[in-house]
């Protein structure tokens, strides 16, 4: 299931990630056989108590590889999604299902199938943040740093379609400079929160700074646009994923960095390079939806075994095919 605009998002609450918290998530998961997997944008008391945390596709490749059972995945809905498709036969779950994502459900399965249906013979690109069902109807998923690779791959005289986000399409068509591309209309809601202005004004007022952004994630595509229109120099700006953010943090020789991407990647940086000022373009760049995996939540999932993602098999074989060729094509990087 995903996320719809009315429904109640109350996260769960009450809990204290204290240390019999932490105690009794440790040993439900060890009777559960379950590993923990938290998304980078996720408060920095479930990051803590991960067995793992990282990207969407580093987590979902951790998950088909693991030896355990089942999957605990601290992220949001698609992601969970993912990591069903790649790993069918394990338990996955998912400590709150309404955690969606803003991206992903701007487009379903039945308005592609439509737009499919304005287009015949058009080759469709999605980017990884989408249903498992959107997924079925793709014919080549990409993440941002392939992108542009998926799109060249394309025999030019075929139509593409590129869903769902807007600012990600419209980077991949000025650099391929192809016409006969059309670009869905869709955005994620916290990628309005780091706007032009501001980036461009940090970048002023920190001439030293290096400036991280994450190129794959909804939250950032609009500061990828601006840094493809010039808004901020090309040299001070490093255009990764949020694993190689955390190698360029150890890396950089930079004392400060503005951070353009979803808050909660910050606590991995300051553990990776404690001496570098890591700040956020916007300190308001919070996704309600990644926020919604509480103490509470995870202890509710482990306790209850719930919420379980399920994906119909002939869509998560479908869905699988879209991926895998993501992966034979370029440097798909971590997803968001
Ligand atoms: S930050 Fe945006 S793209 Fe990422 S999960 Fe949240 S809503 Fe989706």
């Amino acid at each position: 299931m995903t996320t719809t605009l009315d429904q109640d998002l109350t996260p769960y609450g009450g809990v204290e990630a204290d240390a019999d918290w932490a105690a009794r998530v440790r040993e439900l998961a060890r009777k559960r056989d379950a590993v923990l997997l938290a998304h980078n944008y996720q408060v920095p008391e479930i990051q803590d108590i991960a067995d793992f945390t990282g990207d969407s596709l580093a987590l979902s490749r951790i998950a088909a590889s693991s030896d355990a059972s089942t999957i605990v995945f601290c992220g949001v809905h698609f992601m969970a999604e993912t990591a069903k498709i790649l790993a069918p036969e394990k338990t996955v779950l998912i400590p709150d299902a309404r955690a969606g994502c803003s991206l992903a459900d701007s487009i379903t399965g039945a308005q592609l199938r439509e737009w499919k249906s304005e287009h015949p013979g058009a080759v469709v690109v999605s980017y990884v943040n989408t249903t498992a069902e959107v997924k079925a109807e793709t014919d080549i998923c990409c993440t941002s740093s392939n992108a542009v690779d998926v799109v060249a791959s394309i025999p030019a005289d075929q139509e593409v379609l590129f869903l769902p986000d807007q600012f990600l399409g419209a980077h991949v068509k000025r650099v391929t400079g192809r016409e006969n591309m059309h670009v869905w209309a869709g955005e994620c809601h916290v990628h309005a929160g780091i706007n032009g202005a501001e980036l461009a004004a940090q970048a002023e007022e920190n001439p030293d700074a290096d400036l991280f952004i994450h190129p794959e994630c909804g939250c950032a595509t609009s500061a990828l646009y601006l840094a493809g229109e010039g808004a901020v120099a090309p040299e001070r700006v490093k255009i990764l994923s949020t694993g190689d953010m955390v190698h360029a943090a150890r890396d950089t020789k930079a004392t400060s960095v503005l951070v353009a991407t979803e808050i909660g990647m910050i606590h991995q940086l300051r553990k990776a390079a404690p001496e570098i000022d890591f700040r956020a373009v916007n300190d308001r760049a919070s996704c309600r939806y990644m926020k919604m995996i509480t103490p509470a939540a995870l202890l509710r999932s482990l306790t209850e075994g719930a919420d379980e993602v399920h994906v119909d098999p002939e869509t998560a074989s479908r869905a699988r095919a879209s991926v895998q060729r993501m992966i034979e094509i370029g440097q798909p990087g971590g997803g968001e």
